[in-house]
């Protein structure tokens, strides 16, 4: 039964309120929405908070978790040894602090029921759960929510996120996507003795997931085989080499690799189990995990008329993250000028952090423009992690710096194989230079456990992308470099801050 719930509007604002006096209307606090749960809402909500203790912030989602952060649920959630882990969700760092992958426990914000409650005092954040927003608003201020009933904003926040790409036509249990906790959940439940998993895409999701099953495979007879039309993995991000390099390395994690193949069908077989057609072989597995890209979720903007992207299928901002008059946009969902390197979409965790901090702030007074480099990382098992800043494609021409790994460069110590090295490769027009007056260490293959090097990506000759592969701590460095705007010219001059070579 859809809650009518009128819209408050409060006095001090709206174009004509200085008119009115507050005698007639009740006292409001300006409210602050934000259309979803995700990190850009979270982050968001803790910029007005920490500007107006008092502000009356309310986070709308639809999932049935308070906010929580997602890179766990690919990489640490599935290396803790903890047999109740989907239970906690708590993980341990990379500096090995136990963390929650709820940001803060549903206790600690003013749990809403339904739009009622919108429009009080708290000095809490407020969150309305498994609430959708089905309609924004824009000329009454107002968003509609999925029971009928409509909140009033002050300004709106939209931090939307995505949904992740499906086959389309797929109707089979056993074929599922992966974003929240609740498919982290299902997933680790598919993933037990016997069962054989098929993780089709290789990309970040694809490869990180592949490479935790393949974790949990070393205690259980599961088999687990990544599927996608690429060459290797995150092709679409590494050169041709390390590709190639990182996909032997997965294999050498457990992982059956099969690249340059696409999914013709996706069927339903007997007892249960999913048939995959690759063309020229057909596969059947227990459970498929799809992780083909990410559709961000532009509809409400669409449907109010805001402008979207096309292109890049994102919400269209200015520098202040400002989508129109008091709603603005963060996230995985957001269109933004980059100062330095033009129109992006950004779909990383870090992005959101502070994209979502950044419009808080604009949202609770300030005009600042968006000037913030993000980085993104990512983890492949124990011998490969890496960083990066800016524009990193594979379609960009690239220029790699490389040098002897150690130990000491990888997020964990792990047994190193001989797979092929990068530097070992065939070159090609992106292959690994040696860049003096720091060039790289000449060793033996049979010395060299893994690759530890840098990966400039050029466009019209300027350094537009920075990778750090195995090189940690050098975030800032390399956003300095992508900020300064330097030709390709000056690569070998920037190496020296790398420290390449220290063991
Ligand atoms: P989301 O996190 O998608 O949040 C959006 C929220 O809005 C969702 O809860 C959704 O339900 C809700 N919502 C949407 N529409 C509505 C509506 N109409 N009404 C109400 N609620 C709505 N990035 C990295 O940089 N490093 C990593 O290691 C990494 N690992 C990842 C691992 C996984 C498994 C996944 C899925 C992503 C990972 N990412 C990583 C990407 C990162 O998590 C995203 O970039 C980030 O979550 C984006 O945050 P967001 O707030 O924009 O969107
Ligand atoms: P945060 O609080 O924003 O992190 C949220 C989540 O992201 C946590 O799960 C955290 O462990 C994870 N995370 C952040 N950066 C990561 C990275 N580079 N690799 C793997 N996981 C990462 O940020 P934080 O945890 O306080 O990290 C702050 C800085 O520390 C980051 O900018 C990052 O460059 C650096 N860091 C380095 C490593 C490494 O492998 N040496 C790992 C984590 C973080
Ligand atoms: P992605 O864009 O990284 O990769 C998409 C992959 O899908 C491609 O590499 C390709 O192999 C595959 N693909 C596309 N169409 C296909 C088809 N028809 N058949 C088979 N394969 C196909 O997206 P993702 O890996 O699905 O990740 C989902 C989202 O989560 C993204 O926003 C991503 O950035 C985010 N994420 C980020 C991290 C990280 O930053 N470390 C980790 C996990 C997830």
């Amino acid at each position: 039964e859809p809650v009518k719930n009128s819209a408050v509007i409060p006095t001090e604002s709206t174009s004509d309120s200085n008119k009115s006096t507050s005698t007639q209307k009740p006292k409001v606090q300006k409210p602050f929405v934000l259309i979803g749960g995700g990190t850009a809402s979270y982050a968001a909500a803790k910029a007005i908070k920490e500007k107006d203790p008092l502000a009356n912030v309310i986070i709308i989602a639809e999932e049935a978790q308070a906010p929580y952060m997602r890179p766990p649920l690919s990489k640490e959630l599935w290396f803790s040894e903890d047999p109740k882990v989907t239970q906690t969700l708590v993980f341990k760092d990379w500096q090995g602090h136990e963390r929650e992958t709820i940001y803060q426990d549903a206790s600690l914000y003013e749990v809403l029921q339904d739009a009622a409650g919108s429009d009080t005092p708290s000095e809490k954040v407020k969150l309305l759960l498994n609430k959708r927003v089905v309609k924004l608003n824009i000329d009454t201020h107002t968003v509609t929510l999925d029971d009928g009933s409509e909140i009033y904003y002050n300004k709106v926040l939209l931090a939307t996120g995505g949904s992740p790409k499906k086959f389309p036509g797929v109707q089979d249990a056993n074929v599922t996507t992966f974003r929240s906790i609740e498919d982290f959940k299902l997933l680790d439940s598919k993933a037990k003795e016997g069962a054989h998993i098929a993780v089709v895409g290789g990309g970040f999701l694809g490869s990180e997931l592949a490479v935790a099953l393949a974790h949990r495979a070393e205690k259980q007879n599961i088999k687990v085989t990544q599927v996608f039309p690429e060459e290797g993995n995150m092709a679409n991000v590494f050169p041709t080499y390390l590709t190639k390099w990182t996909t032997s390395k997965v294999r050498d994690l457990g992982v059956d690799v099969k690249s340059n193949k696409s999914i013709k069908s996706i069927n339903s077989g007997k007892d249960g189990k999913v048939v995959l057609d690759l063309g020229d072989e057909k596969l059947s597995v227990d459970h498929v995990v799809v992780a083909i890209g990410l559709e961000p979720r532009v509809d409400l903007a669409r449907q109010a008329g805001l402008e979207i992207d096309e292109k890049r299928a994102g919400v269209v901002v200015n520098a202040e993250l400002e989508a129109r008059s008091d709603v603005f946009a963060a996230g995985d969902v957001v269109s933004f000028h980059d100062v330095q390197l033009g129109r992006r979409r950004i779909e990383h965790h870090d992005h959101a952090v502070l994209s979502g901090r950044h419009a808080g702030e604009n949202m609770i007074g300030g005009s600042k423009p968006f000037t913030h480099q993000s980085m993104f990382w990512s983890d492949l098992g124990p011998e490969i992690g890496y960083e990066a800043v800016g524009l990193v494609d594979s379609q960009l021409s690239t220029v790699s710096v490389w040098a002897k790994a150690t130990s000491k460069d990888t997020p964990a110590v792990g047994a190193g194989s001989e797979a092929e090295s990068p530097r070992t490769a065939a070159l090609g027009s992106d292959a690994p230079i040696s860049a003096a007056p720091v060039s790289p260490i000449q060793v033996d293959l049979k010395d060299e456990k893994f690759g530890k090097g840098l990966v400039f990506y050029v466009r019209d000759q300027k350094i537009v992308g920075l990778l750090l592969f195995n090189v940690f701590g050098k975030v800032q460095e390399a956003r300095d470099i992508i900020n300064a705007g330097y030709t390709s010219d000056k690569i070998d001059g920037l190496l020296k801050q790398f420290d390449l070579h220290s063991e």
